[in-house]
């Protein structure tokens, strides 16, 4: 069976609910930028919840750090960004665009109908150019005597020179980690596919310092964990696959990586990136700053720079991923519903609570106390406005997991009705046990009821 989902159709939702809108729109609009309105927000929060939980809640390994987006430019240029972080472009003379000459085969021309760069007669592309991917900007009042600084592209430069402040005061020996949740900046030329490449983006990244000799098996090791956590929230395991880069897909720094890839509506494309850093990072900084980034053991005196392992994740791509893979439409009783099966864990809200007859004074003050009740405990949603079944298809869009109906019935013996988004069903409970079954039920293991 074919997946019902398209790129268009998770724009419009995300437009029509308000999870995600162009950026500057009453200026025309700016390429490869988007704001978040409030679902998308919630949403985004979830991801980077359960990210911080995986990585620093449930382990004792791994501390955390916000380190500042405007570093000192000498970090960029010893960590080799300066000179290596760019990519090669094209420019087309005819059509006046411009092409990553790696992307090149998933690019249009100028030309209509529209075909790949290169593919027409009147094609004529330059060779290829490094283009730093890197924002500048200064620092200081005066243009004169300011600073040339960077946005940064990646958050773990700002981990990696904090090494010696964390490994000192965070009282733990490698394997240990430093999590950073943090936004970046890339002048990205390629356009779009919505909020999959933009401009500034949120990321994930975990840097683990390893002893040089185990750096192979924590890689596997962080592989295993991170495809496991987005399994874990709900992808579905035949979207999910690792890539390992070929030789000549290596980043300056890496001796080894591994994408996470996720089908999406595009087709196979990175999540996350799992590289070996060996221990360039901090043999860089060390030389480059005259600051020792290396481990001394108390006790034995044994000193080594250890080696690092990355997850670095795009909050914004997992998003776009959640979405994607919970998007379904089916009929129900002969009308078209459109829903986000999304993770409990991952839902922007948990639960919806609905009175089922909005001008019924009765029922109004039970589901506001109920509302009430619940929201002390999870984002919930209380509303009475329209009839029930569009209400439904409303909490539905969003992904809403459960609805709590309160009907005649809840006036006389104390009951509601709790929906489940995803086979309908409807139980119904004692009020007084509402609370106690909302949190059971959002802290059970949920798997997609959407074909593999
Ligand atoms: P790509 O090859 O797609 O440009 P990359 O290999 O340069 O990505 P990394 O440097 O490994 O990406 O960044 C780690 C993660 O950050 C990516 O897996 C992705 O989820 C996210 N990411 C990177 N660039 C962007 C961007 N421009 N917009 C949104 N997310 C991004």
């Amino acid at each position: 069976m074919t997946d019902v989902v398209t790129m268009d159709k998770i724009v419009s939702l995300c437009r029509r609910r308000g999870f995600v809108f162009p950026s500057s729109e009453i200026y025309g609009g700016l390429g490869s930028s988007y704001d978040y309105g409030h679902y998308g927000v919630l949403l985004k929060e979830n991801v980077k919840a359960r990210w911080l939980e995986a990585m620093v809640r449930d382990r004792e390994d791994i501390v955390a750090l916000d380190s500042s987006i405007i570093l000192h430019p000498r970090v960029w240029e010893a960590s080799g960004h300066v000179s290596s972080f760019s990519d090669p472009l094209v420019d087309c003379r005819t059509c006046k665009l411009r092409f990553r000459a790696d992307h090149l085969a998933e690019s249009q021309c100028g030309k209509r109908p529209s075909k790949r760069p290169g593919e027409t007669p009147e094609c004529d592309l330059t060779p290829a150019r490094q283009f730093n991917l890197m924002f500048e900007t200064r620092v200081g009042a005066v243009e004169e005597t300011g600073t040339d600084v960077y946005l940064r592209p990646e958050t773990a430069q700002g981990i990696f020179i904090n090494f010696k402040n964390v490994a000192q005061l965070a009282r733990r020996k490698p394997p240990f980690g430093i999590a950073q949740i943090g936004k970046s900046f890339r002048n990205e030329i390629t356009p779009g596919n919505f909020i999959f490449r933009t401009l500034e983006f949120e990321m994930m990244e975990m840097e683990y310092f390893v002893p040089p000799g185990e750096a192979e098996q924590w890689y596997r090791y962080w592989i295993d964990e991170r495809r496991g956590w987005y399994l874990r929230f709900g992808l579905r395991e035949s979207h999910l696959r690792v890539r390992p880069h070929e030789a000549d897909e290596l980043s300056h720094y890496s001796s080894g990586t591994s994408d996470i890839e996720y089908l999406y509506p595009i087709g196979w494309s990175e999540l996350e990136g799992i590289a070996n850093r060996g221990d360039f990072d901090l043999s860089a900084h060390s030389e480059a700053s005259g600051t020792k980034l290396e481990w001394v053991d108390g006790v034995t005196n044994e000193r080594y720079v250890p080696h690092v392992i990355e997850p670095a994740a795009g909050v914004n791509r997992s998003m776009l991923a959640f979405l994607c893979d919970a998007y379904d439409e089916e009929e129900v009783a002969g009308r078209e519903r459109t829903v986000l099966r999304l993770h409990p864990q991952i839902a922007p809200v948990k639960a919806a609570v609905l009175p089922l007859i909005g001008k019924d004074s009765g029922m109004v003050e039970r589901a506001r106390s109920l509302f009430e009740e619940l929201r002390r405990v999870a984002l919930v949603e209380y509303d009475d406005s329209g009839q029930i079944g569009r209400r439904y298809r409303r909490q539905d869009e969003i992904g809403t997991p459960f609805a709590f109906t309160i009907d005649e019935q809840t006036i006389e013996d104390d009951t509601v009705t709790i929906r489940d988004r995803d086979s309908l069903a409807q139980e119904r409970i004692s009020i007084g046990r509402a609370k106690e079954h909302l949190l059971e039920r959002l802290s059970a293991n949920w798997r997609s009821p959407k074909p593999e």
